[in-house]
C-alpha cells in the first residue's frame, strides 16, 4: 500500500467536509473525480503505483478513516492515524483556509504539476505540511526577475539588504562573500495569494533562518516571526 501524502489527505478531508462530516461513497461523483485526478500520481513524483492505487473504494475507506480520525486522535492514535487526524483537525479548525489550500491543490494538478519523489531545500515538515503547494511556492521564490526588482525597489527606498525580521546582514557578517546576499520570501501562502501577478509588497527579505521559520509547518507571517523573536528575547533576559 502506498502512504497517503498530506495533499492527498488534503483533498479527501476536503470532500469530508462538504459531506457532513462523513464518509463519501466508492460510487459517488466526488470520490470518481478524486480517485482519477490522485491515480494521475503527480503527488508520488512518477513513482511505479500498483494498479488499485487511490481507486474509488480507496477513497470511500480514506473519507470514512479521515470523518473518525478526529475522536481517534484525542484517544490512543493509530498507526498512521495520526497524519488523518491532524489533516481533519485542520478543517474543523478553520475550513475556510482549508477548502481554499484544497481547491489550490486542485488547480496545481490540474495545471500539471508534480511533486517531486526528493525535494530540495525543503524541511522534513514543510514536505509533509505544505506539499505541492509549498513546492510552486519555494520555486516562485526562486524566480530571480522577481528578487532584483523588489532588491532594487528596496535599496531605491532607501532601505537596508538585511533580514526585516531580525536586521542580520550577510554582508556585515560574511564581509564580501555573503555580500547582497538575502532570501525573498512571499508573505502569503500560494492558496491565498493565487500564482498570479505578485506585487513587491507580498514580498519580505529574509536571512535564512527567519525564513525557514516562517515556511516551517504552517506558514507565520514575518511579523510573527518577530513576535516570538521579541518574545524569546524577553524570556532570555529574565
Ligand atoms: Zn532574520
Ligand atoms: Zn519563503
Amino acid at each position: 500500500m502506498v502512504d497517503w501524502v498530506y495533499d492527498e489527505l488534503v483533498l479527501a478531508a476536503d470532500l469530508v467536509s462538504r459531506n457532513g462530516w462523513t464518509g463519501v461513497r466508492a460510487a459517488s461523483p466526488e470520490a470518481r473525480s478524486l480517485s482519477a485526478l490522485l491515480r494521475r500520481g503527480q503527488l508520488h513524483g512518477g513513482e511505479q503505483l500498483p494498479a488499485n492505487f487511490r481507486s474509488g473504494s480507496s477513497i470511500q475507506r480514506k473519507t470514512y478513516d479521515l470523518a473518525t480520525a478526529d475522536e481517534a486522535y484525542a484517544g490512543k492514535p493509530t498507526r498512521g492515524g495520526r497524519l488523518d487526524a491532524l489533516v481533519i483537525s485542520a478543517f474543523r479548525a478553520d475550513i475556510t483556509e482549508m477548502q481554499a489550500r484544497a481547491a489550490a491543490i486542485g488547480t496545481a494538478l490540474n495545471a500539471g504539476e508534480t511533486l517531486p519523489l526528493e525535494p530540495d531545500e525543503v524541511d522534513d515538515v514543510s514536505v509533509r505540511e505544505g506539499g505541492i503547494l509549498e513546492h510552486i511556492a519555494r520555486r516562485r521564490e526562486r524566480d530571480r526577475g522577481l528578487r532584483s526588482r523588489k532588491l532594487r525597489a528596496v535599496l531605491d527606498g532607501g532601505g537596508l539588504i538585511a533580514c526585516e525580521v531580525c536586521g542580520f546582514d550577510f554582508g556585515q557578517v560574511y564581509g564580501e562573500r555573503g555580500e547582497g546576499y538575502i532570501e525573498v520570501h512571499h508573505v502569503r501562502p500560494l492558496h491565498v495569494s493565487g500564482e498570479t501577478d505578485t506585487k513587491l509588497d507580498d514580498l519580505a527579505l529574509l536571512c535564512a533562518n527567519c525564513h525557514r521559520v516562517c515556511h516551517r509547518g504552517a506558514w507565520i507571517t514575518p511579523a510573527e516571526v518577530r513576535l516570538l523573536v521579541t518574545a524569546a528575547e524577553k524570556t532570555s533576559a529574565l
